[in-house]
């Protein structure tokens, strides 16, 4: 009989220590009904945490051999965290998850065995949820309306990065050399058939969110700038507007000036259309400038993270020799903080 498969199951944590030792009771209590199916391995990424996450995953990984902890060298964001996870597992099937309990384990089950399918993908589909806050369900309904209309993909709304990926995928996802990451969004774009598993968040019990409206809006903006090439062409469509209406004025301002003495109407004028022509020349600069800034970073070819700790590595650095993306500069492993 074939060696059961590997599955790597990927979870960055961001400031999370009250929630991880619930979790990783609660990943172990799912992960125990396939155990005689699947092996395990559990990675745990630390996303530059200042409180006592990563000593919690630690003492995790001291108590459970499947864990494998990687801590990054400062706060990279979640898309990175994720990244780091990927390039170090070594399944033949990988779960990326969340460590807040919203991503429920035990659908991990569900997910392993629609995989037995000649699929590659298996996404979890959120149903009936809305993020907490007027001001967050507001920002994502025209964050979704805006990419939907300019986006050369599409992509789902309702899916979640809760999702089981093949080597295959995981290894195409590797290879993209993309600064700023969305992998929801990277997913779709790579365009495998996917299969479905429906799912209900729930609230957050533990911690409270990592996610700020700004965090949020640079995550929108990095989707939108990333996905679609159409706000650049918004400048020509608006600029062409503007040359419309300001040459109509034009005429209009030459026929008042011949034929009538009063002028008040065409102060207004001035006044309306240096602040039209303003901003449109503003938003279309802000918006080459969101595209070259990416350019900038693209050449800069600076890593997507930094890890400064994994416990598989007496010597860290020899980390550096599996991916470009991945550089390594303090081999001795952090102090450990006491756990709260
Ligand atoms: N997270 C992270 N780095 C960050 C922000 C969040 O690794 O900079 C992790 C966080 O610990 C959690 C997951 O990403 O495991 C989702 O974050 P959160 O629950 O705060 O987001 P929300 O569910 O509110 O969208
Ligand atoms: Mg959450």
């Amino acid at each position: 009989m074939a060696d059961p498969l590997l599955v790597s199951i990927i979870c960055p944590a961001f400031r999370e220590q009250e929630v991880l030792p619930h979790f990783h009771i609660e990943l172990s209590r799912v992960l125990a009904t396939v155990a005689t199916q699947y092996h395990f391995e559990i990675i745990y990424v630390d996303d530059g945490s200042r409180d006592a996450t990563l000593s919690v995953m630690r003492k995790i990984a001291r108590d459970d051999s499947r864990v494998r902890v990687l801590s990054l060298a400062r706060n990279f964001g979640k898309e990175a965290a994720l990244q780091a996870g990927l390039e170090h597992a070594q399944g033949d099937l990988l779960i990326t998850m969340d460590t807040d309990l919203q991503h429920p384990p035990e659908l991990i089950p569900s997910l392993l065995e629609k995989a037995k399918e000649p699929v590659d993908l298996v996404v979890t589909v959120r149903q009936d949820y809305q993020k907490p806050g007027l001001l967050n369900q507001v920002g994502t309904q025209i964050f979704y309306r805006i990419l939907d209309s300019l986006s050369e993909i599409q992509i789902r709304r309702e899916t979640s990065d809760y999702l089981l990926m093949t080597r295959k995928v995981a290894d195409l996802l590797i290879q993209m050399p993309e600064k700023h990451r969305f992998m929801k969004g990277l997913i779709h774009w790579l365009g495998f058939a996917y299969l479905e598993v429906p799912f209900r968040p729930k609230e957050r019990t533990l911690g409270e969110t990592k996610f700020s409206f700004g965090q949020l809006i640079r995550l929108g903006k990095d989707c939108l700038f990333s996905f679609s090439k159409k706000p650049l062409t918004l400048a020509t469509t608006f600029g062409s507007i503007a040359l419309g209406v300001g040459l109509i004025w034009a005429v209009a301002g030459l026929v008042q000036m011949l034929f009538s003495s009063g002028g008040s109407w065409m102060a207004y004028y001035m006044i309306v259309s240096s602040h039209v022509l303003a901003g449109a020349v503003l938003l279309a600069i802000g918006i080459l400038g969101e595209y070259l800034g990416r350019i900038w970073e693209q050449v800069r070819c600076r890593p997507n993270y930094l890890l400064k700790y994994d416990s598989r590595q007496a010597e860290p650095h020899h980390a550096a020799h599996q991916s470009p993306h991945i550089k390594v500069f303090q081999a001795s492993a952090p102090a450990e903080q006491e756990i709260a």
